[in-house]
């Protein structure tokens, strides 16, 4: 018998994936983290007093071993798999004539293949829980060009169709495969922008109807509805969580 529903979060040392992970602990059952950071995943490590067990993982998710080895730890300590968030992610900044080709290669590695190698290593876990869910990270910029922005933005609009992808194939297995798509969110990932070009945070601040940027919890709260059974009919979707800026 597993205590609660088990979940497997990568980029958990950081941003919305930790914050998607203490809402877990909190709520719903025991979490294994990936980061490829060390020092970020130790956390999970720690006896956290939240409600329920985690264990975190160091490992490099564009390796499809880093990714078995997390599916495995879910399996041998805490019983099984019923959720996977793929929130593991990178940016990178240079115009289409002047990014260093290998900046796209490793962006196109961590935001995508990885994407696709977490949902393969989970989807076999999944079937043994009887199905599950599969959460992935897309953006905003994954539906528009921005200036100097081209890698990333190209990576979050394949990660969406990455997701429909997968949704079609793995329906039958009762496996959900879902995207939730954050416009700017308050996390590491952000905090140049926010530190070293006030007018562009300002900007970006004021271009979304809700004219303030995101919270972390924000979106852990959309992540958690897609990995929970409350979505149940709900596969292939991406969900905004912009702030309404797709909605103008
Ligand atoms: P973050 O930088 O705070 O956290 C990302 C984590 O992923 C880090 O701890 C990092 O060490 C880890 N990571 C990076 N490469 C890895 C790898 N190869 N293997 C394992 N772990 C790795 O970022 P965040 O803001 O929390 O972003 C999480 C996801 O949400 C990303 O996919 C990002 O593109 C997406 N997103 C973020 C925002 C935002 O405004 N913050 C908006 C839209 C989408």
């Amino acid at each position: 018998m597993r205590e609660g529903r088990v979940a497997l979060v990568t980029g958990a040392g950081s941003g919305l994936g930790k914050a998607f992970a203490e809402l877990w602990l909190d709520r719903h059952g025991p979490v294994v983290g990936v980061d490829v950071a060390a020092e970020r995943i130790e956390w999970l490590n720690r006896d956290l007093g939240r409600g329920h067990p985690s264990a975190g993982l160091c490992a490099d998710v564009t390796e499809a071993a880093g990714n078995e080895a997390a599916v495995r730890l879910a399996e041998e300590r805490f019983g099984g798999l019923d959720a996977v968030v793929l929130s593991a992610g990178i940016t990178a900044w240079g115009d289409i004539e002047q990014l260093d080709m290998a900046v796209y290669d490793r962006v196109m590695d961590v935001n995508v293949r990885a994407g696709a190698l977490g949902i393969r290593a989970a989807a076999p876990a999944l079937r043994r829980s009887d199905g599950g869910s599969v959460v992935l990270l897309s953006s905003t910029s994954g539906t528009a060009g921005e200036p100097e922005h081209w890698a990333y933005c190209t990576s979050k609009a394949a990660v969406a169709n990455l997701a429909r992808s997968a949704a079609v194939d793995l329906a039958v297995a009762g496996i959900r495969v879902n995207v939730i798509a954050p416009g700017p969110v308050h996390t590491e990932l952000t905090r140049p922008i926010k530190e070293t070009q006030p007018d562009k945070y300002d900007a970006l601040r004021r271009s979304l109807p809700l004219q303030r940027w995101g919270e972390q919890h924000e979106i852990a709260e959309a992540i958690a509805f897609l990995a929970l059974p409350a979505s149940s009919f709900v596969t292939g979707a991406v969900l905004p969580v912009d702030g309404g800026v797709t909605a103008i």
